[in-house]
């Protein structure tokens, strides 16, 4: 399409300009998009690089040695730094290339456009002027024919008028010529412009303005190719596709794919190869046990009354813990099995879900793994309670703790280990001829129930010399006492608590039969001496027979009998033989022969009665204990038994012997007629006098000073614990306290620490000895003189407490002798070491009855 054809018209005239706008405004605005392009490129660029010195700032250490991940991201970030140095690049080419081009099209354009219009301008004003000017030649023309005609005919008036001369006519006829000369002239010149007129607008149409189309075409196209290639610049130097992103590009794919998971460790693993984890031994520190106060061997459990219900508790808490971690363990294979990825449904070619499934999966495994490792930590646990468990076979729990008063209270009786010895001191201590008759009676029924040829019981008895001896009369004694019930056997010796029961045990063989009470369940153990204390539970099977490791029997004797008889140990552990079986003892009387009559007073551990033996007028005091207590109150009822049993003083009760064969257990004493000192005091204080006061204070240290030459510590003497017979003779009972604790013990109707009788040593830091007897004694000495009063009446227990420590003492009562308070005060010394002992008080209060009479 020609622009000199088709563009003539005023209306293109204008369009074309209106054209030429828009093509600046373009101009202008590409101009400035470029500009801004520019700067965002320049400011991307730039942060690429930022970004780039960021990501190279990678960890440099050795560790990451070889790795294909590291040096592939370092080529990455390197990549990333020449792209921004190659955008750059193209910012500045675009600026000083294509900003400059825009900028000289912009230029031209403006040129192009003035250059048309001031063309067409000129044209236009050409064809214009000369238009006006054939108009005004035209008006010039009209205007001269007027003239011409004017004077003509004015001549030729005057030429007919005056003829043919005249100055008139010649002026007129002068006018005359000279209009006719203009007319002609101006006609020439008419027709002449009129010709120019012609040929210039025959020019215009047909030259110039097409000419200056044509031009405007030629110029206008030749901009475009130069646009086009500016926009073909931008175009080029804007891609990011060009070879040398190309090259950044491939680079970087190449490195990827290089990455190999079985390569990226190769280097790191032999550059930091070390040898496998050392063993690391855990080993039972044998010092420990060196300490010959313990017996525990090393790595090995330890299996006693203190530690069985701990362990069994413990096993059960593992194997309930082993249980639940297998169903956990269970339940999270199974998971694993169902996983898509182990099946295979998973793509492992999807490195994100393969990557993602495998983590849930390590988890879940790494959790079996630790599953399985607790499992066999708890596992070898249980191993080794149970093998410690079925070590113990049938032989009773061992005692984890030996809590024999021996050492500490009786240091004097070492040698009462013996049972003869026993018997002897009972005999020479106690026992009027007729008491021990009467019980020498009782064994004799018991262990020859029917047979008149029954084995002499000294055939038992433990000063048998030698084992075999022993055995014989064992043999002997089987086959005659065939009828008898085990209650019946001499050397069933009922539920004698075991720590009494080993007494009387003293040579490899020795042997007894008991009862004992564990979780409410009775047992019935039997007890034997080799190398040291073994005792065996009898093992009950399901038919109902009694067994240890060997046969079963119907009757737990025959069971005993077998063991004395075959030679063979008890269990294969112990080794245990059987070889002479170890009677009762004197002083363990059967409970049927005791018959309870009324009650005298309520102890600590159950009531008191008055109660006769049988085949006996005499009446005894029996102290019972409640069936219900828990086992180590028993045992701590018959230690005052068992320190009885060894004295043997007119002012201490005296013991007669316990019966353990059933429950309840009980201690038969003396009977001391008049009971309780302290209600004796209360009643009849006022018909005693100074005389009978101070005699009881003898008799209190009498039996004090007999109980301090045998390194006894009575620790809670008091009005309420003395008993009072005939001829007011005062006999120290109660000795039923724990002596194993410093601390008296407050549960289950145990006394409380009587603290206004103990001495401030005791109370403050648990310390007794018999200097704290001492102090109890001038406390029980003011009860004898206050005629049972309370000490530090209406004050509290602490209140007591704080005023002796701050030196305050009692007062004396009424009609105390002034000798008699200060030896009170002298007992109650602060530090035990001013105070007297007891030999010393026995001689005041001696001196001063002789003064009374
Ligand atoms: P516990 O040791 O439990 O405190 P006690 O020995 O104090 O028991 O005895 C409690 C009560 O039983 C005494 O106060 C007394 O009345 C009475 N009693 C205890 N033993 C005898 C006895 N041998 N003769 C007479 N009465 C006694
Ligand atoms: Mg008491």
């Amino acid at each position: 399409m020609e622009f000199s054809v088709n563009l003539q018209g005023k209306t293109s005239h204008e369009a074309i300009l209106l054209r030429q706008d828009s093509e600046l405004r373009l101009l202008d605005l590409m101009k400035r998009c470029l500009m801004s392009k520019l700067k965002c490129d320049r400011e991307y660029a730039a942060a690429l690089s930022a970004v780039a010195t960021q990501g190279l700032k990678m960890d440099r250490s050795e560790e990451m040695f070889g790795s294909l991940v590291a040096s592939t991201w370092k080529t990455m970030m390197e990549g990333l730094e020449d792209t921004g140095k190659l955008m750059k690049q193209n910012t500045i080419n675009l600026e000083t290339k294509v900003l400059d081009s825009l900028n000289n099209l912009y230029a031209e354009k403006r040129k192009i456009k003035k250059f048309y219009q001031e063309e067409y301008t000129k044209i236009q004003m050409q064809l214009t002027n000369i238009s006006e000017e054939v108009n005004r030649k035209k008006l010039e023309y009209q205007k001269y024919l007027e003239l011409y005609k004017l004077t003509r005919t004015k001549f030729e008036e005057y030429y007919v008028k005056s003829g043919r001369g005249g100055r008139k006519l010649d002026e007129v006829r002068d006018k005359y010529q000279k209009a006719c000369r203009k007319l002609h002239l101006t006609h020439n010149e008419y027709v002449l412009l009129l010709c120019e007129a012609t040929e210039f607008e025959k020019d215009f149409r047909t030259a110039l303005l097409p000419d200056l189309l044509q031009h405007l075409q030629n110029i206008q196209e030749a901009t475009i190719y130069c646009w086009k290639q500016l926009l073909q610049d931008i175009t080029t130097m804007s891609d990011l596709t060009s070879e040398k992103f190309k090259k950044i590009q491939n680079k970087i794919e190449n490195e990827q794919a290089a990455i190999k998971r079985n390569e990226e460790y190769t280097k790191f693993t032999e550059k930091f190869k070390t040898s496998p984890t050392e063993k690391l031994d855990f080993v039972f520190d044998a010092s420990l046990t060196e300490d010959s106060a313990v017996k525990f061997l090393p790595n090995q459990l330890t299996v006693d009354n203190l530690t069985i219900d701990w362990l069994r508790n413990k096993m059960g808490d593992l194997e309930s813990s082993i249980a639940e971690s297998e169903e956990k363990r269970t339940s999270l294979e199974n998971a694993i099995a169902k996983s898509p990825i182990i099946n295979g449904k998973a793509s492992l070619a999807d490195p994100e879900i393969s990557c993602r499934i495998s983590m849930a999966q390590v988890h879940k495994e790494r959790e079996i793994e630790e599953l399985k490792c607790s499992e066999r930590k708890m596992w070898k646990q249980v191993e080794l309670i149970k093998s410690a468990l079925n070590e113990l076979g049938c032989e009773e729990v061992p005692s984890g703790c030996d809590l024999s008063l021996d050492n500490q209270t009786f240091k004097n009786d070492s040698n009462e280990q013996t049972p003869d010895r026993h018997t002897v001191a009972y005999k020479k201590n106690f026992g009027t001829k007729k008491v021990v008759n009467i019980l020498r009676k009782q064994f004799r029924r018991k262990s020859a129930p029917s047979s008149p040829t029954a084995p002499p019981r000294t055939k038992f008895r433990r000063d048998s010399s030698s084992h075999s001896e022993g055995a014989e009369a064992v043999d002997s004694w089987v086959s005659i006492t065939t009828n008898k019930s085990l209650v019946e056997e001499e050397w069933f010796h009922g539920v004698l608590p075991r720590e009494e029961v080993v007494r009387l045990l003293v040579n490899d063989g020795d042997f007894l039969v008991r009862e004992t009470t564990r979780n409410d369940e009775s047992q019935t153990v039997l007890s034997v001496c080799w190398s040291g204390y073994k005792h065996f539970i009898v093992q009950t099977t399901s038919e109902g027979q009694y067994r240890f490791e060997g046969p079963a029997f119907s009757s737990i004797r025959e069971l005993i009998l077998y063991q004395c008889t075959s030679g063979l140990p008890v269990t294969g552990r112990s080794g245990a033989m059987l070889i002479k079986p170890i009677p009762r003892e004197i002083w363990e009387l059967n409970n049927d022969d005791v018959v309870l009559l009324d009650k005298l007073g309520r102890g600590n551990f159950g009531d008191v009665y008055r109660a006769q033996l049988k085949n006996d007028k005499q009446i005894y005091a029996v102290k019972t204990c409640r069936g219900t207590l828990p086992e180590d109150h028993k045992k701590k009822f018959l230690q005052e038994a068992r320190i009885l049993k060894q004295y043997d003083h007119p002012n201490i009760v005296k013991f007669i012997g316990i019966c353990v064969q059933k429950q309840p257990i009980m201690i038969v004493m003396e009977l001391v007629s008049e009971g309780s000192l302290l209600i004796f005091l209360r009643k009849h204080g006022d018909n005693l006098n100074e005389s009978h006061l101070m005699k009881m204070c003898l008799d209190v240290a009498s039996g004090m000073m007999y109980l301090e030459s045998k390194n006894c510590i009575h620790r809670d003497l008091a009005a309420r614990n003395c008993l009072i017979g005939q001829n007011n003779i005062v006999k120290i009972s109660d000795f039923g306290m724990s002596r194993e604790e410093e601390e008296y013990i407050v549960s289950d109707g145990m006394k409380q620490i009587p603290i206004k009788w103990t001495a401030p040593e005791a109370l403050n830091f648990g310390k007794y000895t018999s200097l704290c007897d001492v102090w109890s004694y001038g406390i029980l000495c003011w009860e004898i003189f206050s005629k049972g009063g309370t000490p530090y009446s209406g004050m509290t227990n602490s209140k007591a407490r704080d005023r002796i420590d701050a030196g305050y003492r009692m007062p004396a009562s009424p009609n105390t002798p002034e000798e008699m308070y200060r030896l009170m005060l002298r007992c109650w010394e602060y530090k035990p070491e001013d105070r007297p002992n007891f030999e010393q008080i026995y001689t005041v209060v001696d001196t001063l009855c002789k003064t009374f009479g």
